[in-house]
């Protein structure tokens, strides 16, 4: 479903349901190795940015993080802000100055020559999101995503990733995106920094947290390996992968049994 920057309205919901395989019995469990966006591949948080460059960021940012409105409200009214500078061309220029974590690269190599499944989970926009990731080379990871689109000269914000059943701070939920395409005895690696991470988190069997995610992982008594570059993210992975030292967290297979059955 579509939302024009210029309508208020409250996103709709996907069903979730268990991915169905032919001969679940014969698959090998798969591993997946999911990747924040913003603060995570990017440095720095480029939608935040976005709307600091072409729009409105404050004072709608603290109220959202005040409580004052949900992220999908706060992304109509950021989006409604965008002045008329936010042609597609400058936002296009504007995504590739973006700088891109330098162990980004090698950790989407590491996990794909141990054949596990890399993806994109992300609280952002395609119009940002898909040109950094082509200009890294990593242009085919699968991406989920909030949309940007602009026809007749104004953006039209979408969120096909939103959940009414996940209690979340995102638009697109993490959890759902994650969950609908992993299998049952799967395994979920998570990579990421901040609040829109914490759903995804949850139902992760390792988990790889820094600044805001860090302590809130903490706090939760949820047990994470810190990281600063994606190097080190790289470095431990590899290790496990070399190891076989993958396993999965007992409380994030109970919430992902829970997650489904609520659904
Ligand atoms: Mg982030
Ligand atoms: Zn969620």
């Amino acid at each position: 479903m579509e939302y024009q920057a210029s309508v208020d309205s409250t996103p709709t919901t996907k069903p979730l349901t268990l991915p169905t395989t032919e001969s679940t019995t014969e698959r090998k469990p798969q591993v997946h190795v999911a990747l924040d966006f913003d603060g995570t591949i990017t440095v720095g948080d480029t939608g935040d940015d976005l709307f600091r460059t072409f729009g409105a960021f404050e004072p709608l940012h603290s109220q959202l993080l005040g409580g004052q409105m949900s992220v999908a409200e706060y992304y109509l009214r950021a989006v409604r802000s965008l002045t008329a500078d936010a042609t597609p061309q400058a936002v296009h220029s504007f995504a590739l100055r973006r700088q891109v974590d330098p162990g980004f690269l090698a950790l989407v190599e590491l996990c794909e020559r141990h054949r596990a499944h890399v993806s994109v989970v992300s609280d952002g926009f395609d119009v940002y999101i898909t040109p950094i990731l082509e200009q890294a080379g990593c242009g085919h990871l699968p991406v989920a995503c909030n949309t940007l689109q602009h026809t007749d000269e104004q953006w039209h914000v979408a969120f096909p990733g939103a959940s009414e059943s996940c209690s979340c701070f995102c638009a697109s939920c993490k959890r759902n995106a994650l969950l609908a395409t992993v299998h049952e005895h799967d395994l979920i690696v998570f990579v990421g920094d901040g609040r829109s991470d914490r759903c995804a988190v949850k139902h992760a069997d390792v988990v790889f947290a820094k600044d805001n995610l860090a302590a809130w992982c903490t706090e939760q008594r949820i047990p994470h390996h810190p990281w600063r570059t994606l190097h080190d993210v790289a470095r431990v992975l590899g290790t496990k992968f070399a190891t076989q030292a993958l396993r999965p967290r007992r409380q994030a297979q109970l919430a992902r049994k829970a997650a489904y059955e609520t659904e």
